[in-house]
């Protein structure tokens, strides 16, 4: 039967509002303090805002549910979180409920219509829900009869490569990993999991030229740096504790110098709320040389500071680390023929910098050897996702920046535990070596084939290929490219399946069947003092325990809710003790420690701080790659033909937004209140195009004949380079067409989108 529900995928077109400032020029101080309180306040009320904040990030308490961002290890007694972590509990811990009464009163179709903030305030989901394929109204549905449901869909498949299996990045340790268990025991390895969709291109760089795909410093690298160089990323509304670390640096003596084609008030000046200069004084400055490259001329600029640098090296020396570089890598000589075939002046050009900007950059650089770079989807999310990472790794090579104290890489990694989920299994990959483990330890063959990765998930479901989607966690259509494509691959599964705590947009735009199985939050109190284990950004690994009773009776935790599908689909005399597992979290720790090697008494290791996996890049040891060095990589410059009218647009986050999560219409650091549906523009460019502000445009982008069309956006000027535009992820989703990814990583071109605008009032 057709899929015959009348579904927006897009939610609504209308505006809300808007109200423009002046850009922010400091992050963070009172406004933050305020920001947080209000939503918390708002939705926990205020005496349990302070008791479950008192103990977010501290060590005996839960794992803030937003980024990555490490804690560090002597814990602020005041406040261990950002105003974006109050936020992020606000949502989690909302009083609101999404109950059967709910479900009867708005169908489907009508709550597609509402935009995605509208939806995400709606509350907790309190029981298990099913849509049937002649409903439009989700109805209660029995935890056993769900878990059966799935069972039945997942038997009734031809092969195994017919279902998906998403994972987002906030599952703990346990849960994924008994995810990824059952998964290959089912018999596939289509695990597309939130990586996919923004640092698969560091894994990749980081994996082929240093031996492991991910960053290689700690917290305590920060102090200790020289220079941080901060690229595509928004560390103020993304990660707003980094702030914190990059104000020790300064402190030190440090200099930050930051690539961006926009001027984030984050990384201007920070008025860090736990000081009392961040209070009533001015704050710190931050960045001391901000290069505004053009969108996607990171390796155009990259090589050219290298040029300058080699440049530098030949006429006086001393700028590179020839220790290093001799004992630690290969591919030297290459690296320099390459650079050579430049012109400066045309680099300069395409990359688009102020030239007197670069001259301050290539005098600091050059007297400096503890460099750390950071960066974030700014980089990943192109064509040439992956070389922009590989050309980051060639700059530290050159000053012998990796493995030693105060310098690195350093990708910041979005969503609470999207690197630990990775570490633990979940992968679309074959690992012969935790094929073997899970063959040892579980005694079954798991599947040998490489899986399906989101882009390719969501073309076998538009092509009918695959069946069944089941996600642990996220919001998979607004996270995902090509929002209208998207849907109708959801919308062909004859079966979609959302464990989630809240209401989202991929509940609403769903296969013929689907269910919603509601899971406990980080900040609540798990059955018989139960904790679950996360790593961090820097692959620290440790406990989370929430305290707050749960949003409802009828809530399994996701480890209970995996073991409960396995145990319908395997039956209860299975050989792999299903139940056993989803209630015994210590036992799946002991699972774990005994299928990788990291992780020996897991368990007793995870409390206090946790503890650091292993990590080859931090101990500067390359011996287990091709020839026992680190690697050099030649990059190919990027070229974009743009013709008349025609822009590179990148997609970003706002202040009031955490991924999916729409916590707000504010942008209060781009000075742009109560609006979301708005696109930043050159002046120049708008001149050209006799284009005022706030007039309404259309976005169109035009791939293989294919034109994809978002509607109704405001205009607003704004310092971004000519030629380039911004909108906010994911209403401009729509855009980026999702046959065109990183080359290797398949991580989409979110950022770098060509696309037409078209004047409509
Ligand atoms: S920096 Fe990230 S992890 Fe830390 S409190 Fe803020 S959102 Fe949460």
């Amino acid at each position: 039967m057709p899929n015959t529900r009348n579904i927006s995928a897009l939610g609504p077109k209308k505006f809300t509002g808007i109200d423009l400032k002046a850009p922010a020029d400091y992050a963070a101080g009172i406004p933050s303090i305020k920001s947080a309180l209000s939503h918390t306040f708002k939705e926990l009320g205020i005496l349990k805002s302070l008791k479950t904040l008192s103990v977010m990030n501290q060590k005996e308490g839960f794992d803030c549910p937003g980024c990555a961002w490490p804690d560090p290890d002597k814990r602020s007694n005041l406040a261990e979180y950002c105003e974006n972590g109050a936020k992020a509990l606000a949502e989690e811990a909302t009083f609101k409920r999404v109950n059967a009464a709910f479900f009867e009163k708005f169908d489907v179709e009508t709550l597609s219509n509402w935009s995605d903030f509208e939806i995400g305030k709606s509350g907790r989901l309190t029981e298990p829900f099913l849509l049937k394929p002649d409903s439009k109204h989700y109805e209660p549905i029995a935890w056993k009869d769900a878990f059966q449901l799935i069972a039945k869909e997942l038997k009734k498949l031809q092969s195994p490569d017919e279902a998906i299996f998403y994972t987002s990045g906030r599952s703990s340790n346990e849960a994924a990993f008994l995810y990824g268990l059952f998964v290959r025991a089912f018999g596939t390895n289509n695990m597309p999991d939130c990586s996919n969709m923004c640092h698969e291109s560091s894994g990749v760089a980081l994996k082929e030229t240093l031996g492991i795909g991910k960053g290689s410093v700690t917290l305590d690298d920060f102090p200790e740096a020289e220079v941080i160089m901060v690229i595509g990323q928004n560390p103020g509304t993304n990660h707003p504790r980094m702030l914190s670390a990059l104000q020790k640096c300064k402190n030190n003596g440090g200099k930050i110098i930051t690539v961006n084609p926009l001027e984030e008030a984050g990384l201007v000046r920070f008025k860090n709320p736990q000081q009392v200069n961040g209070i009533v004084g001015s704050g710190t400055p931050l960045t001391d040389i901000f290069l505004q490259v053009k969108i996607n001329q990171d390796v155009t600029l990259l090589k050219l500071i290298i040029k300058k640098l080699v440049a530098l090296e030949e006429s006086q020396g001393g700028v590179f680390d020839h220790d290093f570089i001799q004992q630690k890598t290969q591919g030297l000589e290459n690296l320099l023929k390459d650079i050579d075939t430049y012109q400066e002046d045309e680099l300069l050009a395409q990359a688009g910098v102020n030239e007197a900007v670069l001259k301050d950059t290539i005098e600091l650089l050059a007297k400096k050897n503890k460099l750390i770079i950071c960066w974030a989807m700014g980089l990943t999310q192109h064509k040439n996702g992956v070389e922009n990472i590989k050309e980051c790794v060639n700059l530290l090579l050159l000053k012998g920046s990796i493995g030693k104290k105060g310098a690195g890489t350093c990708p910041v990694r979005g969503h609470s535990n999207v690197q630990g989920d990775r570490t633990v299994g979940i992968m679309h990959y074959v690992s012969p070596a935790l094929n073997s483990a899970l063959t040892k330890h579980f005694d079954f063959s798991p599947p040998d084939k490489t899986g399906l990765d989101t882009v390719h998930s969501i073309q076998a479901m538009h092509e009918g290929k695959a069946k069944v989607f089941i996600a642990l966690g996220g919001n998979f259509l607004s996270a995902a490219s090509d929002t209208l494509y998207t849907a109708e691959a959801l919308q062909n599964c004859d079966l979609t399946v959302q464990i989630s705590t809240k209401l989202n947009r991929s509940h609403l735009v769903t296969g013929k069947t689907a269910l919603i199985l509601p899971t406990l939050g980080r900040s609540e109190k798990d059955k018989k003092g139960r904790f679950l284990t996360v790593e961090n950004s820097m692959g620290k690994v440790h406990r989370t325990k929430g305290i707050l009773p749960p949003a409802s009776e009828n809530l399994m935790s996701e480890p209970e809710i995996v073991a409960g599908i396995a145990q319908a689909y395997f039956g209860e005399n299975h050989h792999i003790p299903w139940a056993q597992l989803g209630s015994n979290y210590d036992l799946v720790r002991e699972k774990i420690e005994a299928v990788f090697t990291d992780f020996k008494d897991y368990t007793k290791r995870s409390s206090n701080t946790g503890f650091y996996l292993s990590n080859n890049a931090r101990s500067g040891d390359f011996s287990k790659l091709p020839d026992g060095k680190a690697k050099f990589s030649i990059c190919e410059l990027p070229h974009h033909q743009l013709q008349a009218n025609e822009y590179l647009m990148m997609t970003i986050r706002s202040h009031d937004q955490f991924n999916t999560t729409i916590y707000g219409l504010d942008d209060r650091y781009r000075g742009i209140y109560n609006e979301r549906r708005v696109v930043l523009m050159n002046e120049q460019d708008m001149q050209e195009m006799k284009l005022k502000k706030l007039d309404i445009v259309d976005l169109t982008s035009h791939y293989e004949g294919v034109e994809r069309r978002a509607e109704s956006f405001l205009v607003i000027p704004y310092k971004i380079p000519q030629g380039n535009l911004a909108t906010y992820f994911p209403e401009a989703n729509v855009l980026v067409p999702y046959n065109h990814f990183a080359t290797k990583s398949h991580t989409p071109i979110s950022k770098s989108v060509v696309v037409k605008v078209e004047k409509i009032k």
